[in-house]
């Protein structure tokens, strides 16, 4: 417990919510504290990402206790791996479900590509129950029109990284079923956060629909307005700062 205060100290780190838990000092205590799979640990190990950053030692605990996430980390940090780990983790103790379990909803499409590469480096050879691999995907124009052609089905994707707009318009269109979704999480909020974003996030959070889902909000920084939204939206929701709080 000193070893992992004295961590979050030695990175300057502010938590603040109910029954924190302590950070990670290595991606190793993944595998005593929450039996990491080892295959995610291997992926990690074979992308050469052998220590946590800051964000990740914090963020990776707070997703895999279930609990909704305000999180703000500067630029670089390495936000992106402390959604993804868990988020790939819980799909792995849950193999047997099917439908779309995780959603990442991304300001740019650049951004949302560049998530998908990440995601897919961690998700790499993962098969999952009746052999199935764990799928991911972009969503683009063309896997929009194979959805609504009903060329593919939507039940075959456990996660699936989108702009806002793409996924309010599949979703109007009923070839994207959100109710099964488990994970929600915003990335660079603080980009999204222009005038519809709210409207957006709205209507995003009305169409997923499952009691148990978990919300999180990743950014560089937490504008005011943020900050609100995040406390209208999430349900006792666990701040964390890494470095300064910047408006
Ligand atoms: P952010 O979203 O906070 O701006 P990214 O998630 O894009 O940062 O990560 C920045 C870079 O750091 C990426 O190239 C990523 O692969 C790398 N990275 C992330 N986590 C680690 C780690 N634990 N060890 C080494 N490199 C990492
Ligand atoms: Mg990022």
């Amino acid at each position: 417990t000193d070893d992992a205060l004295q961590l979050r100290k030695s990175y300057r780190g502010n938590v603040s919510g109910h029954d924190v838990p302590l950070p990670i000092g290595s991606f190793e205590d993944l595998v005593s504290r929450f039996k990491l799979d080892r295959r995610l640990l291997n992926n990690l190990i074979d992308n050469h990402f052998t220590e946590p950053t800051p964000i990740q030692c914090e963020a990776i605990p707070l997703a895999l206790h279930e609990r909704d996430i305000l999180a703000c980390a500067p630029t670089g940090s390495g936000k992106t791996l402390a959604f993804i780990i868990p988020l790939l983790q819980q799909i792995l103790t849950n193999e047997h479900r099917e439908g779309l379990q995780g959603l990442i909803v991304s300001p740019t499409k650049e951004l949302a590509s560049q998530i998908f590469a990440e995601c897919s480096k961690l998700s790499h050879k993962i098969l999952l129950a009746k052999k199935r691999p764990l799928t991911v995907a972009l969503l683009s124009k063309s896997l929009s029109a194979k959805l609504r052609n009903k060329v593919v089905s939507d039940k075959k994707y456990d996660i699936i990284i989108t702009t806002p707009l793409r996924l309010i318009d599949i979703v109007k269109q009923e070839a994207l079923d959100l109710s099964n979704v488990k994970h929600l999480i915003f990335d660079e909020a603080d980009k999204l956060l222009d005038k519809t974003f709210v409207e957006q996030a709205d209507s995003i959070l009305s169409s997923c629909s499952n009691p148990q889902l978990r919300r999180s909000m990743f950014s560089a920084t937490i504008p005011s307005g943020i900050e609100s939204m995040a406390q209208s939206i999430m349900h006792d929701p666990v701040r964390v700062i890494i470095g300064h709080k910047e408006a």
